[in-house]
């Protein structure tokens, strides 16, 4: 027998939707009996992007089986918001957050790593060694690639809707809340690793001539073996955080 269900998707989730889809009740036919989590993937929306469904109002685990005539409202993750009142579907956000990114986000994991934030990339990752990489250190995954997100045991992960660098930045840090969290030159761009700060006179031999006359401080990383001063991309990506007030 056919099955109706309606479905209301909130704020981002809507990203997801087909455009007769978007931000309104629709009607979803089914046949077998599915669990919400699969219909809301079946829809195109990673259940990582989802923290709360309500079905007739009331909150519903992802094991949920749908019914016919059910009404469901399906909410994003709120990580800027407390909804702690709520009953949310994954346990806590995972507050210091780590992030592991997927290989079409280099440039945006170089930008993280410059205000200080906990990026692992790889140009060469595969899929299931992000997801395992995700899982065994509490990482989020970022990624261009909804196709991550859909695979079963991924907790934590995000969808970059942004195409440019200079808006992906700005999205990360207003949808983790990372304004507070961000200290320029703590990590290194190349690996990821904490970087500590050195004179000028320890690796003054090591500086191009422009650098050494107009550069005062410089951070070394050991595990790269490379000194970092806060050259032209630092003052370009500067340049877009501080436009949106974020330092
Ligand atoms: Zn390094």
């Amino acid at each position: 027998m056919l099955k109706k269900a309606t479905f209301r998707f909130y704020e981002e989730l809507n990203d997801f939707l087909p455009s007769n889809k978007r931000k309104k009740r629709f009607e979803h036919d089914f046949i077998d009996i599915t669990s919400v989590k699969d219909m809301i993937e079946s829809l195109g929306v990673p259940h990582t992007e989802v923290d709360l469904i309500l079905v007739n109002a009331f909150p519903v685990k992802f094991s949920y089986l749908v019914n016919n005539g059910d009404d469901i409202s399906v909410y994003p993750v709120f990580e800027s918001l407390d909804i702690s009142s709520l009953q949310q579907l994954r346990p806590k956000s995972l507050r210091k957050q780590k992030f592991i990114l997927d290989v079409h986000l280099g440039t945006l994991a170089k930008y993280m790593r410059m205000l200080g934030f906990d990026a692992l990339y790889k140009n060469d990752y595969k899929n299931e060694e992000i997801v395992k990489i995700s899982l065994k250190e509490k990482r989020t995954i970022l990624t261009k690639d909804r196709g991550i997100l859909k695979r079963s045991g991924v907790t934590h992960g995000y969808w970059i809707r942004n195409v440019k660098v200079d808006s992906q930045i700005i999205e990360v840090i207003k949808r983790f809340d990372l304004r507070d969290q961000i200290k320029e030159f703590s990590r290194c761009l190349l690996c990821n690793s904490l970087l500590r700060k050195t004179s000028k006179m320890k690796v003054i031999r090591r500086l191009p001539r422009k650098v050494k006359e107009f550069q005062k401080e410089f951070y070394y990383c050991k595990e790269c073996d490379k000194v970092f001063w806060k050259g032209s991309h630092y003052i370009k990506m500067k340049g877009i955080i501080e436009k949106f007030g974020f330092w």
